[in-house]
């Protein structure tokens, strides 16, 4: 069965294929494990950022609200009034206008037993504005926040300090100092408090110092704890990230809410995709690229050397392989050389064997294969050519008796001289001088009739005579002598190569019958 060749374009194409989609394989994967989780956590930190901004946002209103409680608390002006000797001072400088000037809505005195002192501020419900001595009438809205700022401290004596957060639900910042003298010397005399909403106002501030949309939602119980985070993905265009402040009331928070855009982490998906893309086709187009090549540089030069291999096996001139491969300078140009070189060694060496198959390995002489090829076509050439063909057949006398007593070493030598007088003779390329086997020999010479032939037979036979090997043992001779056989074959009465060799061969009896080392003619 024949065997099915496949390109190795296919093979290429195959592997090729594959090395394209192992190369996918690992971008889908990296993107998969790492790309898409790298972005994920860029987006985490970048929400995380943002919620510390506002953190960071709201302690500085916190900061400024405690500053200004500082200025107020470590004035000697409050400090007689808490020690209750600055009868004035409510009437100067308590107003709902300069706790608007100063965007607050409470302030309150309180002394070293935390009892009210003073407080004045607007009711977060009516908005109405009031002033009392005690969280009491018309300050009772108040008590709330009192409660508030004692909750997470139920013992505490003397005065407290910090900057803090309320949620009452309404949303304040609050900020608490010692009430001292001007100079900061004590001892202290009682707490300043001071209270600015986290109202809508305040917020859509926040929201354009920080450029964060936030809700701000008040929450109570426990289950999270100060600075917690939480974030989650709505969808693919939003994120929602929540933080966590501990606030007053003790045990509340403050929620705060934002509601990102996704917009990075799509654009580095989107960005991550078309590089993804990019490479692929890349390598896609790589692919082709090389397919191409390999079919340009390789596959053709390749075929076409093979198309040569071919015809040099099929047909029987030798042909070399086309220039432009010999002359190419890579390895498929030595591959062409190599092969020529094989060529033409083949073809000089089948040139040799032809020559060895029609030549007698003894005598060099043509052999009987030589004789049967050539001799019809020499008989029919020369009849065409009205010329007739004459055979000499020739035959050693008493040769066995030579062997026997010389051996066959000396026998074999005797062969060979024998064959080179008969080419000194006879051997131009018009004839053919042959050695039938043993110590038989034929002369075929074309355009020679049989009076000519029968004087060429005459002088063989005393050329050989003239060689004067010795011959003790032969009845004939001191010297060894051939017999030979002539025959003619002409145009009016041609004969057949077979017919031919017989007849010389019937000669060659006579000349035997008639003694030997002489020369017998074929006669109808
Ligand atoms: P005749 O005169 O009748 O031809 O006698 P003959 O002895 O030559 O003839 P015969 O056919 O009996 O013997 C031929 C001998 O030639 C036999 C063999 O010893 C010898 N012979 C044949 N081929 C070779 C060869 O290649 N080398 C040698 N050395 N001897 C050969
Ligand atoms: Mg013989
Ligand atoms: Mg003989």
């Amino acid at each position: 069965m024949p065997k099915t060749t496949v390109s190795l374009q296919y093979r290429f194409i195959v592997a090729l294929s594959l090395v394209l989609l192992m190369a996918l394989a690992a971008l889908a994967f990296i993107s998969e494990r790492i790309i898409v989780p790298s972005l994920l956590s860029e987006e985490n930190n970048d929400a995380k950022a943002s919620l510390m901004r506002v953190k960071q946002a709201i302690s500085r209103e916190a900061e400024h609200v405690g500053m200004l409680t500082r200025d107020w608390a470590a004035w000697d002006e409050s400090y007689h009034f808490v020690e209750g000797n600055n009868p004035t001072y409510v009437e100067e400088n308590l107003s709902r206008l300069i706790l608007d000037d100063m965007k607050l809505m409470l302030i309150a005195y309180i002394d070293m037993n935390q009892h009210t002192v003073w407080v004045a501020g607007t009711d977060p419900d009516t908005q109405v504005y009031t002033s009392c001595a005690e969280a009491k009438g018309d300050c009772s809205w108040s008590v709330p926040i009192f409660e508030a700022l004692v909750s997470d401290l139920p013992n505490q004596a003397g005065p407290v300090e910090r900057d803090t957060l309320m949620v009452l639900p309404h949303l304040y910042l609050v900020a608490q100092r010692a009430i001292v003298k001007t100079d900061g010397t004590g001892p202290p005399v009682g707490t300043l408090v001071m209270m600015r909403a986290m109202d809508s106002e305040w917020l859509n501030h926040l929201s354009d110092e920080t450029g964060i949309d936030m809700a701000l939602i008040s929450e109570s119980g426990a289950g999270h704890g100060d600075d917690d985070i939480d974030l989650q993905r709505l969808d693919n265009d939003r994120l929602r990230a929540e933080m966590w402040l501990n606030a007053l009331p003790n045990g509340y928070h403050l929620r705060l809410q934002a509601e990102l855009p996704r917009e990075r982490f799509r654009s580095g998906v989107r960005i991550y995709h078309f590089a993804m893309l990019w490479s692929a086709g890349l390598l896609l187009v790589v692919v082709l690229v090389v397919l191409i090549l390999l079919r340009r540089m390789v596959l053709k030069p390749v075929t076409k050397l093979a198309a040569y291999a071919q015809q040099q096996r099929e047909g029987d001139t030798y042909q070399r392989p086309a220039q432009a491969l010999l002359e190419r300078s890579d390895e498929l140009g030595i591959m062409a050389q190599q092969f020529q070189y094989l060529i033409e060694h083949l073809h000089d060496r089948s040139a040799n064997l032809f020559a060895l198959s029609y030549l007698d390995a003894l005598t060099g002489l043509g052999n009987r294969r030589l004789l049967d090829e050539r001799l019809p076509e020499v008989l029919q050439i020369n009849h065409e050519a009205n010329r007739p063909v004459a055979m000499i057949m020739v035959d050693v006398d008493h040769f066995k008796a030579f062997n026997d007593h010389y051996g066959h070493p000396l026998g074999d030598r005797c062969l060979k001289q024998l064959a080179k007088a008969l080419f000194k003779l006879f051997g131009v390329k018009s004839n053919l001088v042959i050695r039938l086997g043993g110590e038989e020999f034929i002369i075929v010479l074309p355009g020679v009739g049989q009076a000519d032939a029968i004087q060429h037979a005459n002088e063989l036979r005393l050329s050989i005579e003239r060689l004067s090997i010795t011959h003790h043992h032969s009845p004939t001779s001191d010297c060894v002598t051939v017999s030979a056989g002539v025959a003619v074959s002409t145009s009016q009465r041609p004969l057949s190569a077979a017919a031919l060799i017989d007849a010389s061969d019937r000669a060659l009896y006579k000349a035997k019958n008639e003694g030997r080392n002489s020369v017998g003619v074929f006669e109808e």
